[in-house]
């Protein structure tokens, strides 16, 4: 019996809307029999992700999305099969951390510009234990009826050039892939085409990623259509990557989008999970 995986997901350690437990009960009522919780720049949501899913029976990875700035974009590399508790990834992820916060505070201060006050204090409360991300800021303008859309808040607020729009320098492409492979992972690059950047431009990043130690890239995610596997695929192929499926699902509501709910990888690939140990 072939297995269903489904290895980029987010939960309320980050910008989800399923806290751990919550979601892997999910992704068990889905039919996946491998998962991996991938939350922004945070291990937090794992131990209770693990537990869930020793008691349901499915397979836990512990993964992490980490934010990288390269040549001033923002890239999203995933690990998987990491160490938590290595300390030259949590050193990564404190550094991280505080960047989210400062970030949180400076664009809560450009909507106090625009006339919406006490922000931070929200979302704060809102992301409780968890990262504070952009999906917070956009739930706060949507709730409060400042849009009428998550996507209306990231094309008039929080999106490059946009009035509550804060430039973050994030650790660089080369640090985050060391983090992932000295925490004993696999750096997998999340999303290729969603970053509105030229295959030129990703296939030199590629290089980049590939000679600090990157493995593997995102072929499939809850999203892509035909013509973009194949164009992932092809960045595989170029530059000899594994290949990773995710749907990087983050709430229930969004209907076409769920756990486990993915195409095929062209059989011409690798599957990144042959580098997981056997169990
Ligand atoms: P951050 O890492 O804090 O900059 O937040 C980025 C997150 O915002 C992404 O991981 C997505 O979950 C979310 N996001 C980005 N663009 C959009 C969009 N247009 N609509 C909904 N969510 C978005
Ligand atoms: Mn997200
Ligand atoms: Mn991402
Ligand atoms: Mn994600």
């Amino acid at each position: 019996m072939s297995l269903r995986y489904d290895l980029h997901c987010h939960s309320t350690a980050s910008d989800g809307a399923l806290n751990p437990s919550e979601l892997v009960s999910r992704a068990h009522e889905q039919g996946v029999n491998v998962l991996a919780l991938t939350d922004h720049d945070t291990v937090d949501g794992l131990d209770e992700a693990r537990l869930r899913a020793e008691y349901l029976g499915i397979r836990l990875i512990n993964g992490i999305e980490l934010s990288c700035t390269h040549l001033n974009q923002c890239l999203h590399i995933v690990g998987l099969n990491i160490d938590p508790d290595h300390p030259v990834l949590r050193e990564g992820l404190a550094q991280q951390q505080a960047l989210r916060d400062e970030r949180a505070k400076r664009i809560a201060e450009k909507l106090a510009k625009k006339g919406i006050l006490g922000v931070y204090e929200a979302v704060l409360a809102d992301a409780g234990m968890g990262e504070i991300t952009r999906t917070h800021f956009a739930d706060y303008l949507l709730r409060h009826a400042y849009v009428s859309s998550m996507q209306e808040a990231f094309d008039r607020y929080l999106n490059k050039g946009q009035a509550a729009y804060v430039s973050t320098t994030w650790a660089s492409l080369e640090e985050v892939v060391t983090w992932i492979v000295d925490a004993g992972g696999i750096a997998v690059l999340a999303h290729p085409l969603r970053y509105k950047l030229s295959s030129k431009w990703i296939n030199r990043a590629l290089t980049v990623f590939k000679a600090s130690g990157g493995q593997a890239i995102e072929v499939v995610n809850g999203r892509s259509g035909p013509e973009e596997i194949r164009l992932a695929q092809q960045f595989a192929e170029r530059h000899q990557l594994l290949a990773s499926v995710g749907s990087d699902f983050h709430a229930p509501d969004s209907p076409y989008l769920e756990l486990g709910r993915l195409a095929d990888l062209p059989p011409q690939l690798i599957p990144v999970w042959n580098l997981f140990p056997n169990q």
